[in-house]
């Protein structure tokens, strides 16, 4: 049995555990009923324990150490050696000890956390809050960095950002995007949302769904739709990529817009080959290129003129109310820009604020120069700054986010490289196949798909995200891409 066999078949059992966590997760959100979540916290405990021991096994590490100096691998199995590689090192730098005080931590903050946003009481998570950034900033002295604590914890989310290039990327947003949302604000006309009051039947909703699905190709027979009430997507293997979604009754746009997310992150792992699998590759090439692939079918290509000159008369079928509505007023109506409080409900142009504000706080608490006493002040004082809003409670506040009690410090900013890299990406995909408006607005978004195919999803996370850019759009991350399409989307839609 040579090293690379061995290789492979640990990467595989690997696989399948982590598959088989996937699927008791999903099923966890979706199915499980109330009195099964003993068992079943015991089931993932047990499983998960394998799985990291694993990644952490001298066995691995000796395969890791011989293959890495090996002549002969292929391009993926060398990406895989790279990856695997990566996860090994960062995992096997903290104590084992230190992993399980801070997992006992973890769930302590999040009953603190949900108990305390419940109450908007600042004071009683803070305690939990101080412990979980303790923890961080032990990981990131573990993982080790060169510039700034925080840019070890970036590493698991986005490989290759530091602090520093992303206050580079920042800055020139907010320059630009801060002045531009004051003009449509005080000088732009605000769409008419009239047409979307109403009631919404559930069930047609999902049906819905399932129909806004199937047009942007999600594969039904690699795949399923539940219902939960905070929607994700989920893959359980090479031919099983599962999303779930929720329906309210007041909000026709909020289920198909939900759709539409969830269904671009399953198109990527559905796009990846059985091989990616076979060697831990079956993953994005980052957080925030997964989130791109969300973005732009949910904005560029659910937000568009094109997409609802199709979808206008499919809506009608399911709610006939729409039979004579215009495709340029349900455009604009689904295009309405309002600075709120929250992050998760906000529109493309304000959305990146609400990273801002949490990616200042965040790098504040890793190299120490915010206690996290003073977060609901700084975080109001951001909001004002950035969005002009200032929240009347913690709750709608600091408390808002569930990622700080879980420890997961560095997140956040993927969500806004997510928008930035679809941006980009999108700019190139429509220089490249100059069809692409009118497949659209014909309903045919086999191009789109066979594109992102092609230049994306097949590579799973075989390329570091500036690499992957680079090899799409011949460049790294530029957001002025983000910055030029959101001011002549909205300058048009807002009659600047
Ligand atoms: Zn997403």
């Amino acid at each position: 049995l040579n090293t690379l066999t061995a290789y492979r078949n640990i990467v595989g059992d690997m696989g399948k555990l982590a598959s088989a966590l996937s699927l008791l997760g999903w099923d966890q959100q979706t199915h499980m009923p109330a009195k099964g979540v003993a068992i079943r916290s015991q089931v993932t405990g047990k499983l998960s324990k394998m799985l990291f021991e694993f990644l952490v096994s001298a066995e691995l590490g000796a395969y890791l150490a011989e293959l890495r100096n090996a002549d002969g691998l292929s391009e993926l199995e060398r990406a895989s050696v790279r990856r695997v590689g990566k996860d090994h090192d960062r995992n096997r730098a903290i104590p084992a000890e230190l992993i399980e005080e801070q997992s006992i931590a973890q769930s302590q903050a999040q009953t603190a956390w949900v108990a305390a946003r419940q109450a908007s009481d600042f004071a009683a998570f803070q305690p939990h809050l101080e412990k979980m950034v303790g923890y961080a900033r032990k990981f990131a002295e573990y993982y080790g960095y060169e510039e700034h604590p925080y840019d070890a914890l970036l590493e698991d989310y986005e490989p290759g950002m530091t602090c520093r290039k992303l206050k580079a990327i920042i800055e020139p947003l907010r320059a630009e995007l801060v002045p531009f949302l004051r003009r449509l604000m005080e000088k732009g006309t605000r769409p008419d949302t009239s047409l979307l009051d109403g009631t919404f039947d559930a069930e047609t909703q999902r049906r819905l769904c399932r129909r806004a699905l199937e047009v942007i190709r999600y594969d039904f027979e690699a795949g399923d739709l539940a219902d939960v009430a905070h929607p994700f997507t989920t893959t359980i293997g090479p031919g099983d990529v599962r999303i779930t979604n929720r329906y309210l009754e007041a909000q026709l746009l909020s289920s198909l817009f939900g759709a539409l997310h969830e269904g671009g992150h399953a198109l990527y792992n559905q796009g990846m080959p059985e091989e990616l699998y076979a060697l831990g590759l079956a993953r994005g090439a980052s957080n925030g290129i997964h989130e791109s692939q969300s973005r732009m079918i949910e904005n560029q290509v659910g937000r568009s003129l094109q997409f609802w000159t199709f979808f206008q008369p499919v809506l009608a079928e399911f709610f006939p109310q729409f039979k004579k509505a215009k495709a340029n007023d349900l455009c604009a109506a689904a295009n309405v820009v309002s600075p709120s409080l929250i992050r998760v409900e906000a529109d493309e142009v304000t959305y990146n604020f609400h990273i801002m504000v949490r990616f200042e706080i965040e790098a504040g608490l890793l190299d120490g120069s915010i206690d996290v006493a003073d977060l609901p002040r700084l975080w109001n004082d951001a909001m004002k700054r950035y969005l002009g809003v200032v929240p009347p409670n913690d709750a709608q506040g600091v408390l808002q986010d569930v990622h700080w009690s879980m420890g997961y410090f560095g997140y956040f900013p993927s969500y806004m490289l997510g928008n930035l890299y679809a941006a980009q990406m999108f700019r190139t995909l429509r220089k490249e196949i100059p069809t692409l408006d009118a497949s659209i607005q014909a309903g045919n978004f086999e191009p789109l798909l066979g594109w992102l195919r092609e230049k994306v999803h097949r590579h799973g996370g075989a390329y570091e995200p500036q690499e992957l850019m680079r090899r799409i759009t011949g460049h790294e991350l530029d957001g002025s891409h983000f910055v030029s399409y959101v001011t002549e989307k909205y300058g048009a839609i807002y009659k600047l």
